[in-house]
């Protein structure tokens, strides 16, 4: 059989990581049985701006190397692949159920429908329909028309036995029919709704395995109810574990942002974002632009690799100790049998240890290829890039070793070398230059730095040192308030690797511009 998988999002203007992870795994599991990936967009809801609201998903799925064999830009044998374009397809289906009994036209008012659960609710019993106003012919129907009554389409769903499935991920699941309530398929407009549609489509494109999340699980029922009125075989099922909120097992949702900033890690890793997103120009709001959102990782440069990685790890582990694969090694191992059925919770700290390893493997010049467009938008280099500056950058790259943990970081070490005189942080003066006796002792360094043969990191050092001791001081006295003089602030990479990539010239003219601000 060949292997057929989807990712079927609404075009909902962005691309949540928990949808990444089911994306991710329909994708490997196509790819480790060298089947097709179909991507199929779910608009069967109305939607204004459907470029607006898709391009986000495309791109980010683009982004994180998650290629679709067929769907939108690819075409495929299977086509059109937006819901919005197969309207006729559904049509036909919900006749075909009215036709063979499975599907009625109802014409109960909401009002009438509220009533039935009320006296439900009052009597303790759950609440199942009583196709009171249920037409299973024409003439009743035109009856209920003639009363003014606008007719759905609900299926007729069975009240008795049970349907039992067996779940790749989940193993036997069984659902009583009597808990099924008689759907609705059709709206009284014509329009048909998405558990319709979905079973459609999955067999019109001959989708071999339904891998989707957890949530959808209690739509198995009334979907395969769907398939089998239809005669169709139905596909393979495998319902993955909910992404969580972080230290919890409730679904990751990108509207309890408040709640997840709570959360030490969250809170640590979205600052970061956000402060490197505003330096780029980037006023994101935070609804589309927080890490529950494959954007802000990519707007604030993580590696597509180190996401994947991440997200496969939320529900599918190999055994209990490799943490790191490349995407051959995914390939070849995944299996749906070692999906675990239990919520994983996302761990922004866990994702932020994958990006740092991805990161440390790359080579300068891969860094720098990632890590220069962040410093043109920020403005400080121009665009093309002069020579002179990529070598800078380049050796700050090579100093910051693996400080640099996104490609963003590139904006915290790289500036200060960029302009010609950075403004000084007055936390960072307060602190490190106002001490009394600090003046003297940067006086000191600033004219051994003058005549230091040769200008190397570790005659700056050995200067340094000396200058200290001749005042009777401590080295953290001195090293701190030059850091501060020559970068304005108190993070960077190290002091003497500053210094010479600043050269003799530019390091003198700030130590001596820091002059007046020392105690
Ligand atoms: N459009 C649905 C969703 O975004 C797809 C559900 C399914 O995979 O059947 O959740």
């Amino acid at each position: 059989m060949t292997v057929r998988t989807r990712f079927a999002p609404s075009p909902t203007g962005y691309l949540h990581i928990g949808g990444v992870r089911t994306a991710l795994f329909n994708w490997l599991f196509a790819r480790r049985h060298g089947g097709q990936f179909v991507l199929r967009i779910d608009d069967t809801d109305e939607v204004r701006n459907i470029d607006a609201a898709l391009n986000p998903i495309l791109e980010g799925l683009a982004w994180l190397g998650i290629d679709w064999d067929e769907g939108p830009g690819k075409g495929g044998d299977f086509g059109p692949y937006f819901q919005s374009e197969r309207f006729a397809l559904y049509r036909e289906a919900a006749d075909q159920l009215l036709a063979s009994g499975h599907a009625y036209r109802d014409f109960a008012t909401p009002e009438e429908l509220d009533a039935e659960r009320k006296e439900a609710q009052a009597a303790g019993r759950p609440f199942l329909y009583s196709r009171r106003f249920a037409a299973f012919d024409e003439a009743t129907a035109d009856r209920f028309r003639a009363e003014g009554r606008k007719g759905v389409v609900r299926l007729k769903m069975p009240r008795e036995g049970s349907l039992v499935l067996e779940d790749a991920v989940r193993g036997r699941v069984e659902f009583a029919w009597e808990r099924e309530q008689d759907h609705v398929i059709q709206r009284a407009d014509g329009s048909c709704l998405y558990h319709l549609a979905t079973v459609v489509d999955d067999h019109a494109m001959q989708i071999s395995h339904v891998i989707r999340a957890e949530e959808h699980l209690s739509n198995t029922p009334r979907q395969a109810f769907i398939a089998q009125s239809l005669g169709y075989p139905l596909p393979s099922y495998a319902h993955l574990p909910l992404v969580a909120e972080p230290g919890s097992r409730t679904k990751l949702s990108k509207r309890k942002l408040a709640k997840y900033l709570k959360n030490k890690d969250f809170a640590l890793v979205n600052e970061h974002g956000q402060k490197i997103a505003s330096r780029i120009g980037l006023t994101p709001e935070a609804d589309t632009f927080n890490p529950v959102i494959v954007d802000f990782y990519r707007d604030v440069g993580y590696l597509p690799w180190a996401i994947d990685n991440y997200l496969t790890l939320l529900g599918w582990s190999l055994d209990d100790h490799t943490e790191f694969f490349s995407r051959e090694q995914l390939i070849e191992h995944f299996t749906l049998d070692r999906v675990n059925s239990s919520p994983a919770s996302f761990d922004p700290k866990k994702l932020w240890a994958v990006q740092d390893h991805y990161m440390q493997q790359l080579s300068t010049a891969q860094k720098l290829e990632l890590m220069l467009p962040y410093l043109v938008k920020a403005g400080l280099l121009a665009d093309p890039v002069p020579e002179e500056a990529r070598q800078t950058v380049a050796q700050v790259i090579d100093v910051s070793g693996d400080r640099l943990k996104v490609a963003g970081d590139i904006l915290t070490y790289a500036d200060f070398f960029l302009i010609e005189q950075p403004p000084l942080d007055p936390e960072a003066v307060a602190k490190r230059l106002a001490k009394a006796g600090t003046g003297l002792l940067l006086a000191a360094f600033t004219e051994r730095v003058a005549t230091l043969e040769p200008y190397t990191t570790e005659q700056l050092e050995a200067a340094l040192k000396e200058v200290v001791a001749a005042a009777g001081k401590k080295v953290g006295d001195l090293i701190h308030a030059v850091r501060v003089a020559v970068t304005g602030t108190t993070v960077g990479p190290g002091l003497y690797d500053c210094l010479v990539i600043l050269g003799r010239d530019r390091s003198l003219a700030r130590l001596h511009h820091a002059q007046p601000h020392c105690g």
